[in-house]
């Protein structure tokens, strides 16, 4: 099946690489006076002045009830120490809460939970404070993000979450901004601008806070930009230090000696035009008695190596764990994950520090299972690599080498200038930001592990477009074939599962199937639980010993976020945020069963003896009309096809199969009124939305061409083998 998809796609020659010039923006630094509005009531956390400090994250053992941090501890290891809620009672579990986060766009957060409140972000950036308790709003902060930049976000108008520091809660956005607010009240104190606003930056990632500054990176790579990590002072918001993943122009002198050693590794004078890529897009840990940050640098801009850096080079520091020190941001070590990169295998996956015995010998690592396929254990004082190991199938390489810590790749996988290659894994990663969780106790990691094939090959038409995605490499092969059949036996191999992982024997303990990719992030406990929610709806409980389901609830919609636990009157709660979203949803849609809705999000808190239920769902599918006749012509169908591939398909889905998260464009009420599509399509009528306008790329021929594609997917019967797939009714 495999050769018979790559004889389909043929091959096609590479051309020439054009890169336009990109202006540039100084960066502004604005900051909002403290406005201090009097909020006084019987609230939890209104009495209280106690102030989250580095001794309590460091501490945070002695505080079980709380979540002090994005992965609970400094070490991320999302081990909850409560055990009230346990192997022998999980089936008691019931719905405590359920807050209805208002909006239709995936959620990724992970709550922080302080003296009886939970601070959680929702889409648009969003914050809300709640009562832990109860899931009462105690207050909320809307950033007014600029929402016309959800389109040079590669992957949904995502957060994942807050930071807490002294009396204060941090907050990234998607137009780049870093937002301190009063814990208290939600009122703004400062407001600064972290990006070069004339390029596709965007922040997702949860801040980490560092003896006193907030830790803060972006993302964009895929669209182009050149990828660092900034400390800010918590107090002032004023900028401390920044530290470049890749290097810059090449006609001016480094930055620091890291850049110095970084430039040798590329080729060619162009990247830095595109950015070259590493973005610090999620992943963080430190380690306060070594006094090391770690930061996961994602993958290269554009993707295509030979576009980036020709004839190679490792392209430092790409898909690398690199160690800084936290005061300065000087550099200190790295480990590269996936040199040369050209699949955006980002290592931007979550790190986890704990003390492994290995050999008889304990030892200090940090553990990463990065989109790439391997699980790593590395010596976090050093970056030796300790061990790695491939924990789902792969295909691009076969090993690691362990003499030089480099994969031994598979030659045809290195695919610029060569035939498409159907990879296992591709851009999805067989790991992605999903956040692991490691059990001291069964000295366990609990990886959402998936299998997601992607197809990579050159794209002879690439150049520069600057709003759009910048892979060069052509999406074509990245959709399912057109066949009915072989559609089906591809979505056949789109696997996700449960994976518990043994760190220091480097193997499977035991694993459970979901319905597909893109599962919850995972929470481990002393009550020898796993939690995890899934694509599919649910939530459920899982022994920790041998992964037999403990407790499963029907969560309406899909979940991706991790779960948190936390206690509130000696009550333990175990919460998670539901919400389907993200860049698998957008691109491939997702399981979701008959009963359930995409556009939901909320945060649902579980206690033992609860009986909560969920408010019924209003359909919003409902009335779908029928799709306009075929009338274009093959070519101009193919036409489309290419343009909706470069422009379209990681919204709003391959074949146009929409996740219900975006507007489903094969029902568009739109799909029959060529001017009333153009005013979207060309002149940003639903900017507001979400849906920029595309006009400097899509002229009026191509926007009717993707049209006339869209009408061919309309009509081509594929819904119901989609919904036959998924065991839905459509
Ligand atoms: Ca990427």
């Amino acid at each position: 099946m495999i050769d018979s998809f790559v004889r389909r796609l043929g091959m096609i020659a590479a051309s020439s690489l054009v890169l336009a010039s990109c202006g540039g923006q100084k960066e502004e630094t604005q900051t909002t006076a403290e406005t201090s509005a009097p909020v006084e009531a019987a609230t939890p956390g209104a009495e209280d002045e106690a102030k989250v400090t580095g001794d309590a994250i460091m501490n945070a053992d002695a505080t079980p009830g709380a979540w002090l941090s994005h992965g609970r501890t400094y070490s991320e290891q999302r081990f909850s120490p409560l055990d009230e809620v346990n192997m022998g009672n999980a089936d008691q579990l019931g719905l405590a809460w359920a807050f209805d986060l208002g909006v239709s766009r995936g959620i990724e957060a992970t709550p922080i939970i302080h003296d009886g409140v939970m601070y959680v972000t929702a889409t648009w950036n969003i914050v809300y404070a709640l009562d832990a308790k109860t899931g009462a709003e105690i207050w909320s902060f809307d950033p007014e993000v600029d929402r016309s930049r959800a389109s040079i976000m590669c992957c949904d108008v995502v957060n994942r979450g807050v930071a807490i520091w002294g009396d204060k809660i941090y907050t990234g956005t998607i137009d780049g901004r870093l937002i301190a607010l009063k814990a208290k009240t939600g009122d703004k104190i400062w407001d600064v601008n972290t990006i070069d606003k004339s390029k596709p930056y965007s922040i997702t990632g949860a801040p980490r806070i560092v003896k006193g500054k907030v830790i803060i990176g972006n993302g964009g790579a895929e669209f182009g930009v050149r990828g660092y990590v900034s400390a800010y002072d918590a107090e002032t918001g004023r900028i401390v230090w920044r530290f470049y993943t890749v290097p810059g122009d090449p006609s001016k002198e480094p930055e620091n000696t890291a850049m110095a050693m970084a430039m040798d590794t590329w080729n060619g004078e162009e990247w830095w035009k595109l950015g070259g890529g590493g973005t610090v897009w999620d992943s963080m840990a430190y380690d306060p008695e070594l006094d090391l940050l770690y930061i996961g640098v994602g993958n290269g801009s554009p993707w295509n190596q030979e576009l980036r850096s020709p004839g190679g080079g490792d392209n430092l520091f790409l898909s690398s764990i690199v160690a800084l020190r936290p005061d300065t941001g000087e550099y200190v070590w790295h480990y590269q994950t996936t040199p040369g990169d050209t699949w955006d295998f980002t290592a931007t996956q979550h790190m986890i520090l704990a003390d492994l015995e290995i050999e008889g010998v304990s030892r200090k690592v940090i553990m990463q299972a990065p989109k790439n396929g391997f699980f790593y254990v590395v010596d976090r004082e050093t970056g030796e690599l300790i061990s790695a190991n491939n924990f789902v199938p792969i295909n691009w390489a076969t090993h690691v080498d362990m003499e030089t810590g480099r994969p031994v790749e598979v030659a045809d996988a290195r695919w610029p200038g060569k035939a498409p290659y159907l990879q296992l894994p591709g851009p999805l990663g067989a790991h992605n930001w999903h956040p692991m969780s490691f059990n001291p106790e069964t000295g366990l990691v609990y990886i959402p592990a998936q299998e997601a094939p992607w197809g990579y090959g050159d794209d002879p038409d690439f150049e520069i477009r600057e709003g759009v995605w910048n892979t060069g490499s052509n999406f074509l092969y990245g959709l399912l074939p057109t066949d009915l059949a072989q559609f089906k036996a591809l979505k056949a191999m789109l696997k996700g599962r449960l994976l518990a992982w043994d760190p220091v024997k480097q193997e499977a303990a035991w694993a459970v199937e979901h319905q597909g990719p893109w599962n919850g992030g995972i929470l481990s406990s002393a009550g020898g639980l796993v939690f995890q929610g899934t694509a599919d709806a649910h939530f459920a409980a899982y022994d920790a010993a041998t992964g037999d389901e403990k407790w499963r609830f029907f969560t309406q919609t899909g979940i991706v976020a991790a779960p948190v636990s936390y206690e509130v009157d000696d009550e333990q709660y175990v919460a998670v945020a539901s919400g389907w979203g993200g860049s698998y949803a957008l691109g491939f849609g997702g399981p979701l069963p008959t009963g359930s809705e995409a556009k939901v999000g909320r945060v649902l808190a579980f206690k033992l003896g609860a009986n909560g239920e969920l408010p019924a769902l209003t359909p919003s599918d409902a009335a779908m009309a029928p799709p306009p006749a075929m009338t274009a012509s093959a070519a101009e169908v193919e036409k489309g096809l290419a343009a909706y591939a470069r422009y379209c398909i990681v919204c709003h889905g391959d074949h146009a199969q929409s996740s219900g998260l975006v507007p489903n464009l094969r029902h568009s009420a739109v799909l029959g009124d060529a001017a009333a599509w153009n005013m979207i399509v060309r002149e940003g009528a639903f900017a507001e939305n979400g849906m920029g306008s595309f006009g400097a790329f899509v002229d009026e021929e191509i926007s009717e061409a993707i049209r006339a594609y869209v009408i061919s997917e309309a009509n081509s019967g594929r819904d119901a083998a989609y919904y036959e797939s998924i065991g839905k009714e459509e």
